[in-house]
């Protein structure tokens, strides 16, 4: 198994049982760095890919009941996917606050999106 020697694996176990596993080729700059400083590498990585403007709600069954009881978003198309689809809808775990959001499961801009 000489590839193996070619990469170093990396294993942190957060107290709360998050297991991070990182990959990392061995050359002399990582060679260079500890366990922790890899994992908080992969982690700013992971942050950095992801997109802070897009969150996701899980998706409320019936979708068509909660439609209904959101009320009408601003006369506009939704400028992601040009879909008239913006309701203003109220924020999941947030009591008495409400957002547009395009509800087209399609559309990336959607809270409902799913990649
Ligand atoms: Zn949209």
């Amino acid at each position: 198994m000489a590839e193996n020697n070619d990469y170093r694996t990396v294993i942190r176990e957060d107290e709360d049982g998050t297991r991070h596993i990182a990959l990392v080729r061995r050359d002399p700059e990582t060679e260079q760095l500890t366990d922790d400083q890899i994992i908080t590498h992969l982690q700013e990585w992971r942050a950095k890919r992801e997109q802070p403007d897009r969150e996701r709600w899980p998706i409320p069954e019936p979708f068509g009941d909660w439609l209904k009881a959101t009320k009408p978003g601003p006369i506009e198309p939704c400028p992601h996917c040009g879909s008239w689809s913006l309701r203003l809808a109220p924020v999941p775990d947030a009591p008495g606050e409400a957002r547009v959001v395009c509800t087209m499961s399609e559309c990336q801009a959607s809270p409902f999106y799913r990649d």
